[in-house]
């Protein structure tokens, strides 16, 4: 599903990943752990090109994008099948949750107005938001925002979804209700890659835990044995701090 050769990225003189290589599987929840500022959220958005790599080749289904030469089609289709939830939701603040999940539908895809509203109500349904449909992003707790951004996500139908640390802005009581609409879409097959800091998240739904430690994978394996049984000391370590 995907595939990360080379994966370089560089902000002027600081090199922020260094020679990633992946391969995600369709159906993998694959959680990615590790200290801040060691380039998870930058991995992410290299992913999509939000950021664009200093060098390397994205593989996205059937789409190649090699950073060294690309053509501008090539990242719209990338990005067809990518779709990210982030830490703060990024809701429209002047549009309703309906509107919201609809936006995409009709103005990327050209669906029409009433059929992507169906579409939209749908997807509020799945994660328990229907009820809220009219509200706008401001009447609405943090909780509640980022199940209407995850609606939102899915309305544009991706092959892969990329969860950038979708629980680190809420209050604690609101943490469970994100992370159970996060794992029914595990359950249901979805492709997913998530960024957190929730363990009992990657231990439970996880098929797979990458740790990232300056810039690279510093290990990549099963839960259990990443979270469980940790052969390096910077893993054990970090989980100390975590739990
Ligand atoms: P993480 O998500 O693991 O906390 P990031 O990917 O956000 O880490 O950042 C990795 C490193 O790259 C940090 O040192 C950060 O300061 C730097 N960085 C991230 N984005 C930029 C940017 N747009 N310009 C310059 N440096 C950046
Ligand atoms: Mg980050």
């Amino acid at each position: 599903m995907i595939q990360i050769e080379h994966l370089y990225k560089n902000f002027g003189p600081t090199q922020v990943l260094k020679d990633i290589n992946l391969r995600i599987e369709q159906g993998d929840v694959v959680a990615i752990l590790g200290p801040s500022g060691t380039g998870k959220s930058t991995l992410l958005r290299c992913l999509n090109y939000l950021v664009t790599p200093t060098s390397g080749i994205i593989t996205v289904g059937d789409v190649r994008v090699d950073a060294q030469k690309y053509r501008k089609q090539d990242v719209l289709a990338l990005r067809k099948h990518l779709a990210m939830v982030f830490q703060n939701y990024n809701l429209f603040r002047n549009m309703t949750a309906l509107e919201n999940v609809a936006e995409a539908l009709i103005t990327v895809h050209r669906r029409p107005k009433s059929e992507a509203m169906e579409t939209a109500l749908k997807l509020l349904q799945k994660v328990g938001m229907e009820e809220r449909k009219d509200f706008y992003p401001s009447k609405l707790s943090g909780g509640q925002q980022q199940r209407v951004a995850i609606a939102r996500a899915l309305a544009v139908n991706p092959d892969v979804i990329l969860f950038d640390e979708p629980t680190s802005a809420l209050d604690p009581e609101l943490v469970g209700e994100v992370l159970r609409v996060m794992q029914e879409l595990a359950r249901e097959g979805s492709t997913m890659l998530v960024v957190t800091h929730e363990i009992g998240f990657a231990r439970s739904v996880a098929s797979r835990v990458l740790f990232m430690d300056g810039g690279e994978i510093a290990a990549d394996g099963r839960p259990d044995e990443i979270l469980d049984h940790p052969k390096q000391e910077r893993i054990r370590q970090f989980l100390n701090i975590m739990e």
